[in-house]
Protein backbone atom coordinates (compact mmCIF):
# COMPACT_ATOMS: atom_id res chain seq x y z
CA UNK A 1 0.00 0.00 0.00
CA UNK A 2 0.86 3.51 -0.88
CA UNK A 3 2.36 6.04 2.21
CA UNK A 4 0.45 9.00 2.28
CA UNK A 5 3.83 11.09 0.98
CA UNK A 6 3.93 8.58 -1.77
CA UNK A 7 0.44 9.69 -2.70
CA UNK A 8 0.32 13.25 -2.12
CA UNK A 9 3.65 13.10 -4.70
CA UNK A 10 1.37 11.44 -7.29
CA UNK A 11 -1.15 13.69 -6.98
CA UNK A 12 0.71 16.93 -6.99
CA UNK A 13 2.71 15.62 -9.85
CA UNK A 14 -0.62 14.99 -11.94
CA UNK A 15 -1.75 18.93 -11.15
CA UNK A 16 -1.71 21.75 -14.16
CA UNK A 17 -2.32 25.11 -13.10
CA UNK A 18 -4.78 25.55 -15.46
CA UNK A 19 -3.84 28.71 -17.81
CA UNK A 20 -3.94 31.97 -16.70
CA UNK A 21 -7.33 34.21 -18.01
CA UNK A 22 -8.09 37.73 -17.90
CA UNK A 23 -10.82 38.72 -15.49
CA UNK A 24 -12.59 42.16 -14.46
CA UNK A 25 -10.64 43.35 -11.26
CA UNK A 26 -13.75 42.64 -9.18
CA UNK A 27 -14.21 38.66 -9.98
CA UNK A 28 -10.24 38.06 -9.01
CA UNK A 29 -10.52 38.38 -5.05
CA UNK A 30 -8.92 34.96 -4.08
CA UNK A 31 -7.09 34.20 -7.79
CA UNK A 32 -3.84 34.04 -7.73
CA UNK A 33 -1.74 36.53 -10.20
CA UNK A 34 -0.37 35.34 -12.95
CA UNK A 35 1.87 38.26 -14.36
CA UNK A 36 3.52 41.28 -12.84
CA UNK A 37 1.85 44.21 -12.54
CA UNK A 38 3.43 47.57 -13.05
CA UNK A 39 2.21 50.76 -11.81
CA UNK A 40 1.67 53.75 -15.36
CA UNK A 41 1.62 56.09 -12.62
CA UNK A 42 3.32 57.84 -9.72
CA UNK A 43 1.29 57.28 -6.84
CA UNK A 44 -0.06 59.78 -5.44
CA UNK A 45 -0.27 61.33 -8.85
CA UNK A 46 0.78 64.75 -7.48
CA UNK A 47 1.91 66.28 -4.36
CA UNK A 48 -0.92 67.02 -2.41
CA UNK A 49 -2.35 67.73 1.07
CA UNK A 50 -2.32 65.72 3.95
CA UNK A 51 -4.39 67.85 5.92
CA UNK A 52 -7.16 70.29 5.99
CA UNK A 53 -5.78 73.67 6.63
CA UNK A 54 -3.95 76.61 4.40
CA UNK A 55 -1.17 76.08 1.38
CA UNK A 56 1.13 78.23 2.61
CA UNK A 57 4.99 79.80 2.05
CA UNK A 58 6.93 78.34 4.99
CA UNK A 59 9.27 81.01 4.69
CA UNK A 60 6.53 83.71 5.36
CA UNK A 61 6.16 81.82 8.78
CA UNK A 62 9.62 81.67 10.01
CA UNK A 63 8.46 83.65 13.05
CA UNK A 64 5.03 82.90 13.62
CA UNK A 65 4.15 81.62 17.50
CA UNK A 66 1.33 81.85 20.02
CA UNK A 67 2.37 85.39 20.80
CA UNK A 68 2.95 86.57 17.70
CA UNK A 69 0.76 84.95 15.09
CA UNK A 70 1.11 85.84 11.29
CA UNK A 71 -1.72 87.02 9.22
CA UNK A 72 -1.93 85.42 5.79
CA UNK A 73 -4.82 86.23 3.25
CA UNK A 74 -6.81 83.65 1.55
CA UNK A 75 -6.64 84.22 -1.74
CA UNK A 76 -7.65 80.69 -2.93
CA UNK A 77 -9.48 77.58 -2.29
CA UNK A 78 -8.29 74.07 -3.31
CA UNK A 79 -10.99 71.27 -2.80
CA UNK A 80 -10.08 67.87 -3.37
CA UNK A 81 -11.31 66.75 -6.81
CA UNK A 82 -10.14 70.37 -8.61
CA UNK A 83 -6.89 72.02 -10.26
CA UNK A 84 -6.06 74.98 -8.16
CA UNK A 85 -5.61 77.68 -10.79
CA UNK A 86 -4.01 80.30 -8.92
CA UNK A 87 0.19 80.81 -7.34
CA UNK A 88 0.58 81.85 -4.27
CA UNK A 89 2.14 84.40 -3.88
CA UNK A 90 4.28 86.07 -0.51
CA UNK A 91 1.99 86.77 2.30
CA UNK A 92 -1.24 84.65 0.87
CA UNK A 93 -2.02 81.39 1.27
CA UNK A 94 -5.00 78.92 -0.36
CA UNK A 95 -7.62 77.09 1.41
CA UNK A 96 -7.00 73.65 0.78
CA UNK A 97 -8.53 70.32 1.81
CA UNK A 98 -7.09 66.47 2.10
CA UNK A 99 -5.93 65.09 -0.62
CA UNK A 100 -6.18 68.19 -3.13
CA UNK A 101 -3.38 69.37 -5.60
CA UNK A 102 -0.11 71.95 -3.75
CA UNK A 103 -1.33 75.14 -5.36
CA UNK A 104 2.14 76.18 -7.07
CA UNK A 105 4.40 79.04 -5.30
CA UNK A 106 3.07 77.25 -1.84
CA UNK A 107 5.81 74.29 -0.03
CA UNK A 108 3.57 73.40 3.34
CA UNK A 109 0.67 73.39 4.37
CA UNK A 110 -0.56 74.16 7.80
CA UNK A 111 -2.97 72.41 9.89
CA UNK A 112 -6.14 74.32 10.21
CA UNK A 113 -5.61 73.28 14.38
CA UNK A 114 -2.63 75.67 14.05
CA UNK A 115 -4.85 78.59 12.81
CA UNK A 116 -7.51 80.97 13.73
CA UNK A 117 -9.74 82.95 11.42
CA UNK A 118 -8.82 86.93 11.85
CA UNK A 119 -10.58 90.14 10.22
CA UNK A 120 -12.55 89.31 6.82
CA UNK A 121 -10.15 87.44 4.49
CA UNK A 122 -7.22 86.69 6.71
CA UNK A 123 -6.00 84.05 9.15
CA UNK A 124 -3.63 84.01 11.97
CA UNK A 125 -1.36 81.61 11.91
CA UNK A 126 0.63 79.91 15.54
CA UNK A 127 3.28 78.02 14.22
CA UNK A 128 6.16 78.32 12.18
CA UNK A 129 7.19 75.28 9.64
CA UNK A 130 9.51 73.16 7.92
CA UNK A 131 9.29 73.56 4.01
CA UNK A 132 7.24 69.85 2.79
CA UNK A 133 5.58 69.80 6.10
CA UNK A 134 2.02 68.69 5.56
CA UNK A 135 2.80 67.69 2.35
CA UNK A 136 2.07 63.87 0.51
CA UNK A 137 5.01 63.99 -2.62
CA UNK A 138 3.92 62.83 -5.66
CA UNK A 139 5.67 59.20 -6.25
CA UNK A 140 5.98 58.89 -2.33
CA UNK A 141 4.07 55.48 -2.48
CA UNK A 142 4.34 53.77 -5.85
CA UNK A 143 6.92 55.37 -8.68
CA UNK A 144 5.78 55.07 -11.84
CA UNK A 145 6.85 51.46 -13.50
CA UNK A 146 7.57 49.85 -10.35
CA UNK A 147 6.10 46.59 -9.60
CA UNK A 148 3.41 46.43 -7.44
CA UNK A 149 2.55 43.31 -7.17
CA UNK A 150 4.14 40.06 -8.12
CA UNK A 151 2.90 37.01 -10.33
CA UNK A 152 2.35 33.81 -7.71
CA UNK A 153 0.41 36.91 -5.69
CA UNK A 154 -2.67 36.08 -3.80
CA UNK A 155 -5.55 38.91 -4.31
CA UNK A 156 -7.09 39.76 -1.02
CA UNK A 157 -9.07 42.65 -0.79
CA UNK A 158 -6.44 45.24 -0.44
CA UNK A 159 -3.74 43.99 -3.64
CA UNK A 160 -7.69 44.32 -5.54
CA UNK A 161 -7.30 47.91 -3.99
CA UNK A 162 -3.71 48.41 -5.12
CA UNK A 163 -4.61 47.29 -8.48
CA UNK A 164 -7.52 49.83 -8.77
CA UNK A 165 -5.45 52.45 -7.46
CA UNK A 166 -3.01 52.34 -10.68
CA UNK A 167 -6.41 51.74 -13.04
CA UNK A 168 -6.39 48.62 -13.47
CA UNK A 169 -9.67 47.35 -14.42
CA UNK A 170 -8.58 43.61 -15.03
CA UNK A 171 -5.74 41.29 -14.13
CA UNK A 172 -4.63 38.18 -15.60
CA UNK A 173 -4.88 35.52 -12.89
CA UNK A 174 -5.24 31.71 -12.45
CA UNK A 175 -8.94 31.14 -12.38
CA UNK A 176 -10.21 29.57 -9.00
CA UNK A 177 -10.82 25.99 -10.50
CA UNK A 178 -14.26 24.31 -11.21
CA UNK A 179 -14.55 21.45 -8.81
CA UNK A 180 -17.58 19.08 -9.12
CA UNK A 181 -18.67 17.07 -6.27
CA UNK A 182 -20.63 13.60 -6.67
CA UNK A 183 -21.99 12.19 -3.51
CA UNK A 184 -22.50 8.34 -4.54
CA UNK A 185 -24.82 5.65 -3.14
CA UNK A 186 -28.40 3.68 -3.23
CA UNK A 187 -28.91 4.77 0.05
CA UNK A 188 -28.45 8.40 0.48
CA UNK A 189 -31.32 11.07 0.27
CA UNK A 190 -30.90 14.91 0.45
CA UNK A 191 -31.48 16.23 3.97
CA UNK A 192 -35.11 17.14 5.08
CA UNK A 193 -36.68 14.30 2.81
CA UNK A 194 -38.67 11.57 4.60
CA UNK A 195 -36.45 8.68 4.66
CA UNK A 196 -37.50 4.74 4.03
CA UNK A 197 -36.10 1.91 5.93
CA UNK A 198 -32.08 2.03 5.07
CA UNK A 199 -31.38 5.49 3.98
CA UNK A 200 -29.69 8.53 5.62
CA UNK A 201 -29.03 11.80 4.58
CA UNK A 202 -25.87 13.03 2.73
CA UNK A 203 -24.21 14.68 4.68
CA UNK A 204 -20.92 14.90 2.52
CA UNK A 205 -22.14 17.06 -0.24
CA UNK A 206 -22.81 19.54 2.10
CA UNK A 207 -19.16 19.20 4.11
CA UNK A 208 -17.19 18.50 1.26
CA UNK A 209 -18.72 21.12 -0.93
CA UNK A 210 -17.95 23.68 2.12
CA UNK A 211 -14.36 22.75 2.06
CA UNK A 212 -13.83 22.72 -1.60
CA UNK A 213 -15.29 26.60 -1.24
CA UNK A 214 -12.57 26.98 1.58
CA UNK A 215 -10.13 25.88 -0.49
CA UNK A 216 -10.96 28.88 -2.63
CA UNK A 217 -12.23 27.03 -5.56
CA UNK A 218 -15.54 26.87 -7.18
CA UNK A 219 -17.84 24.05 -6.21
CA UNK A 220 -20.11 22.61 -8.44
CA UNK A 221 -23.05 20.16 -7.55
CA UNK A 222 -23.05 16.94 -9.64
CA UNK A 223 -25.83 15.21 -7.53
CA UNK A 224 -26.61 12.11 -5.76
CA UNK A 225 -25.56 8.93 -8.14
CA UNK A 226 -27.45 5.74 -8.17
CA UNK A 227 -24.79 2.21 -7.17
CA UNK A 228 -25.01 1.72 -10.41
CA UNK A 229 -22.37 1.92 -13.76
CA UNK A 230 -24.78 3.73 -15.73
CA UNK A 231 -25.55 6.63 -13.50
CA UNK A 232 -22.22 6.81 -12.26
CA UNK A 233 -21.02 6.88 -15.58
CA UNK A 234 -23.71 9.83 -16.75
CA UNK A 235 -22.82 12.02 -13.27
CA UNK A 236 -19.05 11.61 -13.52
CA UNK A 237 -18.59 12.14 -17.08
CA UNK A 238 -20.78 15.19 -17.06
CA UNK A 239 -18.51 16.18 -14.37
CA UNK A 240 -15.28 15.79 -16.45
CA UNK A 241 -16.77 17.74 -19.42
CA UNK A 242 -17.34 20.81 -16.72
CA UNK A 243 -15.14 20.91 -14.55
CA UNK A 244 -11.36 20.97 -13.72
CA UNK A 245 -11.65 18.30 -11.14
CA UNK A 246 -14.32 16.43 -10.05
CA UNK A 247 -14.19 14.55 -6.44
CA UNK A 248 -16.77 11.41 -5.75
CA UNK A 249 -17.95 10.11 -2.76
CA UNK A 250 -18.41 6.76 -1.48
CA UNK A 251 -18.26 3.86 -3.83
CA UNK A 252 -14.59 2.72 -3.74
CA UNK A 253 -14.14 -0.11 -1.82
CA UNK A 254 -14.51 -3.57 -2.18
CA UNK A 255 -18.19 -4.27 -2.42
CA UNK A 256 -20.12 -5.82 -5.28
CA UNK A 257 -22.00 -2.04 -5.39
CA UNK A 258 -18.10 0.24 -5.12
CA UNK A 259 -18.29 0.91 -8.62
CA UNK A 260 -16.67 4.12 -8.79
CA UNK A 261 -13.13 2.63 -10.08
CA UNK A 262 -14.55 0.43 -12.78
CA UNK A 263 -16.56 3.47 -14.30
CA UNK A 264 -14.07 6.07 -14.41
CA UNK A 265 -12.12 2.82 -16.03
CA UNK A 266 -15.19 2.89 -18.41
CA UNK A 267 -14.47 6.74 -19.10
CA UNK A 268 -10.77 6.75 -19.94
CA UNK A 269 -9.65 7.59 -16.60
CA UNK A 270 -5.86 6.70 -15.82
CA UNK A 271 -6.15 5.18 -12.49
CA UNK A 272 -2.88 6.23 -10.55
CA UNK A 273 -3.56 4.31 -7.43
CA UNK A 274 -6.50 2.97 -4.93
CA UNK A 275 -5.60 2.58 -1.15
CA UNK A 276 -3.55 4.47 0.63
CA UNK A 277 -2.00 3.44 3.98
CA UNK A 278 -4.09 5.99 6.20
CA UNK A 279 -6.86 5.96 8.22
CA UNK A 280 -9.13 7.12 8.05
CA UNK A 281 -9.35 6.72 4.13
CA UNK A 282 -7.91 3.41 3.43
CA UNK A 283 -9.62 3.16 0.03
CA UNK A 284 -9.05 6.45 -1.84
CA UNK A 285 -8.92 6.56 -5.76
CA UNK A 286 -6.82 8.88 -7.60
CA UNK A 287 -6.98 9.41 -11.71
CA UNK A 288 -6.34 12.00 -14.49
CA UNK A 289 -8.05 12.01 -18.04
CA UNK A 290 -6.41 14.39 -20.25
CA UNK A 291 -5.33 17.44 -17.66
CA UNK A 292 -8.66 16.56 -15.54
CA UNK A 293 -8.34 14.92 -11.84
CA UNK A 294 -10.74 12.56 -10.15
CA UNK A 295 -10.37 11.96 -6.49
CA UNK A 296 -12.89 9.18 -5.61
CA UNK A 297 -12.71 9.62 -1.57
CA UNK A 298 -14.66 6.55 0.80
CA UNK A 299 -17.88 7.20 1.77
CA UNK A 300 -17.82 7.37 5.44
CA UNK A 301 -17.90 11.49 6.20
CA UNK A 302 -15.40 11.51 8.32
CA UNK A 303 -13.09 9.65 5.88
CA UNK A 304 -14.18 11.91 3.25
CA UNK A 305 -13.04 14.92 5.13
CA UNK A 306 -9.72 13.63 6.47
CA UNK A 307 -8.97 12.77 2.61
CA UNK A 308 -10.10 15.96 1.05
CA UNK A 309 -8.11 17.86 3.50
CA UNK A 310 -5.11 15.80 3.17
CA UNK A 311 -4.83 14.47 0.04
CA UNK A 312 -7.18 16.59 -1.93
CA UNK A 313 -6.70 20.34 -0.98
CA UNK A 314 -3.02 20.46 -1.82
CA UNK A 315 -3.78 19.46 -5.08
CA UNK A 316 -6.64 21.98 -5.50
CA UNK A 317 -4.31 24.67 -4.05
CA UNK A 318 -1.61 23.91 -6.06
CA UNK A 319 -3.94 24.34 -9.03
CA UNK A 320 -4.61 27.56 -7.98
CA UNK A 321 -1.40 28.71 -8.11
CA UNK A 322 -0.47 28.38 -4.93
CA UNK A 323 2.94 27.21 -3.36
CA UNK A 324 1.70 26.92 0.22
CA UNK A 325 -0.24 23.66 0.14
CA UNK A 326 -0.13 21.99 3.66
CA UNK A 327 -2.63 23.21 6.63
CA UNK A 328 -2.08 25.63 8.82
CA UNK A 329 -0.43 24.19 12.06
CA UNK A 330 0.30 24.55 15.76
CA UNK A 331 2.76 23.29 17.76
CA UNK A 332 1.31 21.64 20.89
CA UNK A 333 1.70 19.87 23.76
CA UNK A 334 -0.35 16.64 24.01
CA UNK A 335 -2.87 16.81 26.58
CA UNK A 336 -3.63 13.34 26.93
CA UNK A 337 -2.05 10.41 25.04
CA UNK A 338 -2.64 9.92 21.59
CA UNK A 339 -2.72 5.78 20.46
CA UNK A 340 -2.33 4.24 17.66
CA UNK A 341 -2.15 0.66 17.58
CA UNK A 342 -2.88 0.13 13.84
CA UNK A 343 -0.32 -0.51 11.14
CA UNK A 344 -1.53 2.76 8.75
CA UNK A 345 -0.74 6.14 9.83
CA UNK A 346 -3.63 7.79 11.84
CA UNK A 347 -5.05 11.30 11.63
CA UNK A 348 -6.74 11.39 14.84
CA UNK A 349 -9.24 14.14 15.25
CA UNK A 350 -8.45 16.63 18.25
CA UNK A 351 -9.05 19.35 19.94
CA UNK A 352 -7.20 22.49 20.13
CA UNK A 353 -7.01 24.98 23.16
CA UNK A 354 -4.92 27.29 24.43
CA UNK A 355 -4.46 27.01 28.79
CA UNK A 356 -1.67 28.80 30.68
CA UNK A 357 -0.28 30.68 27.68
CA UNK A 358 0.49 27.31 25.41
CA UNK A 359 -1.24 24.94 23.38
CA UNK A 360 -2.82 22.27 24.11
CA UNK A 361 -4.03 19.29 22.35
CA UNK A 362 -6.50 16.54 22.98
CA UNK A 363 -7.66 13.60 21.33
CA UNK A 364 -11.45 13.33 20.47
CA UNK A 365 -12.72 10.07 22.54
CA UNK A 366 -14.56 8.49 19.45
CA UNK A 367 -12.15 8.16 16.27
CA UNK A 368 -14.77 5.97 14.45
CA UNK A 369 -14.57 7.00 10.63
CA UNK A 370 -18.31 7.23 10.69
CA UNK A 371 -18.10 9.47 13.65
CA UNK A 372 -19.74 12.72 12.63
CA UNK A 373 -20.10 14.44 15.36
CA UNK A 374 -16.20 13.71 16.38
CA UNK A 375 -14.77 15.51 13.12
CA UNK A 376 -17.66 18.39 13.86
CA UNK A 377 -16.61 18.97 17.53
CA UNK A 378 -12.44 19.04 16.58
CA UNK A 379 -11.00 21.73 15.00
CA UNK A 380 -7.53 19.66 14.22
CA UNK A 381 -5.90 16.38 13.10
CA UNK A 382 -2.93 15.06 14.71
CA UNK A 383 -0.67 12.94 12.58
CA UNK A 384 0.32 9.96 14.68
CA UNK A 385 2.60 6.85 12.74
CA UNK A 386 1.43 3.32 12.46
CA UNK A 387 2.13 1.45 16.35
CA UNK A 388 2.79 4.65 18.26
CA UNK A 389 2.01 6.11 20.93
CA UNK A 390 2.65 10.12 21.60
CA UNK A 391 2.70 10.67 25.47
CA UNK A 392 1.11 12.84 27.13
CA UNK A 393 3.55 15.95 27.43
CA UNK A 394 5.03 15.34 24.28
CA UNK A 395 5.01 18.14 21.54
CA UNK A 396 3.01 17.50 18.16
CA UNK A 397 1.78 19.42 15.18
CA UNK A 398 -1.71 19.94 15.27
CA UNK A 399 -3.17 21.16 11.47
CA UNK A 400 -5.98 23.06 11.89
CA UNK A 401 -9.71 21.91 10.06
CA UNK A 402 -11.10 25.78 9.94
CA UNK A 403 -8.01 27.62 8.44
CA UNK A 404 -8.75 28.22 4.77
CA UNK A 405 -5.30 29.68 3.79
P1 LIG B 1 -19.07 3.65 0.91
O1 LIG B 1 -17.72 4.28 0.84
O2 LIG B 1 -19.92 3.96 -0.27
O3 LIG B 1 -18.97 2.19 1.17
O4 LIG B 1 -19.79 4.29 2.15
C1 LIG B 1 -19.26 4.12 3.45
C2 LIG B 1 -20.22 4.63 4.49
O5 LIG B 1 -20.41 6.02 4.32
C3 LIG B 1 -21.60 4.02 4.39
O6 LIG B 1 -22.07 3.82 5.70
C4 LIG B 1 -22.39 5.06 3.68
O7 LIG B 1 -23.76 4.98 3.95
C5 LIG B 1 -21.80 6.32 4.22
N1 LIG B 1 -21.96 7.42 3.26
C6 LIG B 1 -21.63 7.37 1.95
N2 LIG B 1 -21.93 8.51 1.34
C7 LIG B 1 -22.46 9.32 2.28
C8 LIG B 1 -22.98 10.66 2.27
N3 LIG B 1 -23.01 11.37 1.15
N4 LIG B 1 -23.46 11.16 3.41
C9 LIG B 1 -23.42 10.43 4.55
N5 LIG B 1 -22.94 9.19 4.62
C10 LIG B 1 -22.48 8.61 3.51
MG1 LIG C 1 -21.70 3.34 -1.05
Amino acid sequence: MLTVTEAREIILTAVQTPPARTLPLANALDCVLAQDVASPVDLPMWDNSAVDGYAVRASDLADANENSPIHLHVTAEVPAGTAPTARVEPQTCARIFTGAPIPEGADAVVMQEDTHPHHEGYIAVTESLEPGENIRRAGDDVTKDEVVLRAGTLLGPSQLGMAAAVSMTQLVVHPRPRVGVLVTGAEIVEPGQRLRAGQIYDSNSYALGGFVKQAGCEPVELGIADDTREDLNEKIDYGLSECDAVITVGGVSVGEYDLVKDVLVELGCDQKFWKIAMRPGKPFVFGTRAEKLVFGLPGNPVSAAVTFLILVRPALLKMRGLAELDLPSVSAEAAADFVNNGDRLHYMRANLYREAEKWLVRPMPRQGSHVISSIANANCLVEVPEATTIPRGHLVKAFRLSGNE
